[in-house]
């Protein structure tokens, strides 16, 4: 090697050591013959002294160094003096005093610099992505991915899972995406699917006797991305026999709360893990991925505002919607400026409006009169009704209430992000803990309003609730399944189920779902024969291994721990994916390009 140490690794213990060092130039300065050198590599960072007296060569070179030039050199490490130690550096106790040099290769000027500091355009880090991860905190980000799945792979080893690659090239298998196509040049006409998922290989592994798989799975979907969505994506995915939904689910919470007490033991965790319904966790958070850090939990109000004279709340219930709200604690002075912005959120999300009803600080709770309240809503709504909706909602002196009438979608979808807004306002988000939960029973079905069918909540192969077979006939929209997933500070990690493994029940739900006797055969023929050949009862799960290392970095962005990720346009601004192909390439996959 060119290098006997890195330079980020040394210490006062390396005293008097003669070291090899090699790295990039983070910065050079020159003090009247004297030039200092910070060299960085992959460990960290090191001060490298350059005196003409120690070598007249070695300074000569140090001279012509500028930033990010390669550089290899030797020297003795040297203890600092007191006064010029530097406490914020973790070699800054020493120094190396430079005898020889060498320029391993020019650098041009980096269009910025490679320093965590430096506040540079997305774009241009995604452009210059090999010099953009040349800075500390991606070096970290990467390092910390890698012992995550390093992590997750000795686990799962450790309890008898055997880590299996599945194809690429494959034929669709639906996860509600849209897929991306590879055409076959030896079947003109013919298109392999990119996997949304491994999803019906695992379950053929089930059917192949493997028991317990797992794998790093590249999933590729063609959606509209988002900054927790990227084209192409990694997952822990995995697969067992004979297990049932707990089996599943102890397991991934065990790896979960391993993980982050491993790589991350400051944040505290929810022990055990929460595991709520669906229902539960619409009805308490407007969501399916609640974010459980912190209170606020949602109320309804139907049952007391349903004969109101207050016709916004009392239509949206005869119109079979609902009146729900949240609680704002302490935010009866939020400024009309400040509730505006929070009807046009509400607005952004669906909502019709927005009511706000403040309870003012010097209320007294047993005595209320309706001067203690401000609301547009006011005149519409009586006392009682005021009285009513202050004990549902729990309020106190000082709140301020957040009231939402529509179709339970939109109230759920509206009151979910004012819920983590107003959280996040109130400062009630506690960055030291990661809030793991379960959501169990998802429905099977959900209505596509487009295209007036029913489609898989999650996939196909998902069970359904073993108490609700009966109804998948006469009600498909009641019929729980045996999905669950799980989320972590109002993220989604990751879904599973337990799957369906007769042939007659697969079926059937194909048929439900709308698919032919023909296209069943023809697209998933092989799953239905599968399961007449012994298939084992089996499920599985699917954690996100981007959100995953995300979140415990206590990242927004999925794109920060991908090495080279798209940008939001699916586009890879560095190498120029996707591209246009020459002509000839073309004709040999039997494809021509149309501009419509
Ligand atoms: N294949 C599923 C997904 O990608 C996960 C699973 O059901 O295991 O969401």
């Amino acid at each position: 090697m060119l290098k006997s140490h890195y330079c980020g690794d040394l210490r006062a213990g390396d005293v008097g050591t003669v070291v090899e060092l090699a790295g990039w130039v983070q910065r050079r300065r020159d003090h009247g013959g004297l030039i200092f050198v910070d060299l960085r590599d992959s460990r960290g960072v090191v001060q490298v002294v350059f005196n003409p007296e120690w070598s007249r060569d070695a300074h000569v070179i140090a001279d012509q160094m500028r930033g990010e030039f390669v550089v290899w050199l030797r020297g003795e490490v040297v203890s600092r003096s007191a006064e010029t130690v530097n406490p914020r550096m973790d070699t800054g106790e020493i120094e190396v005093h430079a005898t020889e040099a060498r320029v391993l290769n020019a650098s041009l000027t980096p269009p910025f610099y490679i320093s965590d500091d430096a506040n540079v355009e997305e774009l241009l880090r995604l452009r210059y992505r090999y010099l953009d991860l040349r800075r500390p905190s991606m070096q970290h980000h990467l390092l910390f991915r890698h012992r995550v799945v390093k992590y997750i792979r000795d686990f799962l080893s450790a309890r008898d899972f055997v880590e299996i690659e599945t194809p690429i090239l494959l034929a669709s298998t639906p996860e509600g995406a849209r897929d991306y196509l590879v055409p076959s040049r030896v079947h003109p006409g013919s298109f392999y699917a990119l996997p949304q998922s491994p999803q019906q290989l695992k379950q053929l592994l089930m059917v192949a006797g493997m028991e317990r798989y797992f794998q790093i799975a590249r999933c590729f979907r063609d959606e509209d991305l988002r900054a927790d969505r990227q084209p192409e994506f990694t997952q822990l995915d995995l697969e067992m026999s004979f297990v049932q939904q707990d089996d599943i689910l102890n397991l991934i919470e065990a790896l979960y709360a391993g993980l982050t007490a491993e790589l991350r033991p400051e944040l505290r965790m929810l022990q055990p893990f929460p595991r709520l319904t669906y229902a539960e966790s619409l009805r308490r958070f407007g969501t399916d991925k609640p974010d459980l850090r912190y209170g606020m939990e949602l109320f309804t109000l139907d049952d007391i505002v349903a004969l109101s004279e207050f016709a916004v709340f009392r239509r949206a219930i005869e119109a079979g919607g609902q009146v729900r709200g949240l609680c704002y604690s302490g935010g009866s002075e939020t400024s009309r400026r400040q509730i505006d912005e929070l009807t046009e959120l509400a607005r952004s999300r669906g909502a019709g409006g927005l009511v706000t009803i403040a309870l003012r600080r010097e209320a007294r709770l047993d005595a209320l009169t309706e001067e203690d309240f401000r609301s547009p809503a006011l005149r519409y709504l009586s006392l009682a009704e005021l009285r009513g909706i202050v004990e549902r909602s729990g309020a106190a002196p000082g709140d301020l209430l957040l009231v939402v009438a529509d179709r339970a979608p939109q109230v759920n979808a509206v009151l979910d992000v004012l819920r983590r807004e107003l959280a996040q306002r109130a400062g009630l988000i506690d960055d030291k803990m990661l809030a793991y939960c379960f959501i169990l029973d998802f429905p099977l079905f959900e209505w596509n309003e487009g295209e007036q069918r029913w489609d898989s909540s999650h996939h196909p192969f998902t069970a359904p609730h073993e108490d609700d077979a009966a109804l998948l006939d006469t009600r498909p929209g009641d019929v729980r399944s045996q999905a669950y997933d799980l989320a972590c500070n109002g993220w989604e990690l990751g879904s599973g189920s337990i799957r369906i493994h007769e042939r007659a029940m697969q079926a059937r739900i194909f048929a439900l779902l709308g698919i032919p006797p023909d296209e069943q055969q023809q697209r998933f023929g092989h799953m239905l024969e599968a399961f007449q050949y012994g298939a084992p009862p089996h499920g599985g799960i699917a954690p996100g291994i981007d959100r995953t290392v995300a979140i415990l970095l206590g990242e927004s962005d999925i794109r920060e721990v991908i090495a080279f990720p798209k940008t939001k346009s699916a586009t890879d601004v560095m190498t120029g994916a996707p591209s246009p192909v020459p002509p000839k390439q073309l004709r040999e996959l039997h494809i021509s390009v149309t501009s419509d």
